[in-house]
């Protein structure tokens, strides 16, 4: 399991255009004290004053143990790109096993409209009502419409972006639906009009965007995306979480802060993505890695004897100037 994240693209401002997720951790912390204490000390060691292990995964990447890690999804750029590549995969397995199976994997988008002076709490807990009638009771994917349409499963993440010419946000779901065979014509007539009865019930608007079609690799990788930086993004004008906090960061300006730490608190300790229970045993995967919890995924894998280990000074004076992964890129034994 590799743990380097990738140079991170910021924002459209050549100036600002690359930032460490690391160096986005710490204005996340900064900005989002003293409430998200695990945030302030993740990446930390455990044990201070003792040598920091190094690990090598199995594709040949090298990374730290022996380290505090937050687990949050949507306030830690490390973490969360840990957590999402992982996610990732797992989506992955199930579309490449579907497809030897002669099944198909179709990917849906479920957007909603919003009320002009809503808060993001409000959002999510109306949108995420919205999924709720959406997923649950006999017609619906997970019930006797989707048995009889050949739905094995399913998988949703929730995303925010944030419209800077609007200064609102804009959370929707990206999911996918698996099915034993080829998926039936009106099927994603239905979907879309089962969403629409969904929103309507919670009293919000329809979505401009709801297209559901059969899914490629590329299209299910786009509905699950580590770290969120999205760069094939068109319009510069929609940021994701992390390049909002990256502007903040940058500018110290609070109409980039507020609405970041709005949107931080809003999604304290929840989970953006789930599977549908029983997919992976359906599937022959694993279960116990398709249920697993976020702060599982965002932990380094130790279970190998480390190949080296850096002097806790080191250590420490790379993590202060955000170097951390620098170091792991150049590393060689
Ligand atoms: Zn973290």
């Amino acid at each position: 399991m590799a743990t380097t994240p990738p140079a991170l693209v910021a924002t459209g401002d050549r100036r600002t255009s690359v930032q460490s997720a690391e160096a986005l951790r710490q204005g996340s912390a900064g900005f989002l004290a003293p409430d998200f204490k695990g945030l302030q000390t993740c990446g930390e060691p455990i044990h201070l004053g003792l040598p920091v292990p190094l690990y090598i995964s199995r594709t040949g990447t090298f990374y730290f143990g022996g380290l505090r890690t937050c687990g949050s999804v949507t306030a830690c750029p490390v973490c969360s790109w840990r957590i999402m590549r992982q996610r990732q995969r797992h989506l992955m397995d199930c579309h490449r096993t579907v497809s030897a199976l002669d099944g198909s994997t179709l990917v849906f988008h479920l957007t909603a409209g919003y009320p002009g002076d809503i808060r993001v709490a409000e959002q999510r807990e109306r949108l995420q009502a919205a999924y709720a009638k959406f997923s649950g009771g006999n017609n619906s994917l997970g019930g006797r419409t989707g048995k009889r349409a050949g739905v094995l499963g399913s998988f949703r993440s929730l995303e925010f972006k944030y419209d800077a010419q609007t200064a609102r946000w804009n959370p929707h779901f990206h999911g996918a639906a698996f099915f034993t065979g080829d998926i039936p014509p009106e099927f994603g007539a239905w979907l879309t009009g089962r969403w629409s009865r969904s929103l309507e019930a919670v009293g919000l608007s329809g979505g401009e965007d709801t297209r559901p079609g059969e899914a490629g690799e590329e299209g299910l990788s786009y509905i699950c995306k580590p770290i969120w930086t999205d760069e094939t993004e068109k319009t510069k004008d929609r940021l994701t979480p992390f390049q909002l906090l990256a502007r903040a960061v940058e500018t110290g300006e609070s109409r980039w802060i507020d609405p970041y730490q709005e949107y931080a608190n809003a999604m304290k300790g929840k989970r953006t993505t789930s599977f549908s229970r029983g997919l992976a045993e359906k599937l022959r995967l694993s279960e116990r890695r398709h249920r697993a919890s976020d702060a599982e995924l965002a932990r380094p894998f130790e279970g190998r004897p480390p190949v080296d280990e850096i002097s806790p000074g080191v250590y420490r004076e790379l993590r202060q100037r955000s170097e951390v992964n620098r170091y792991l890129g150049g590393y060689r034994r």
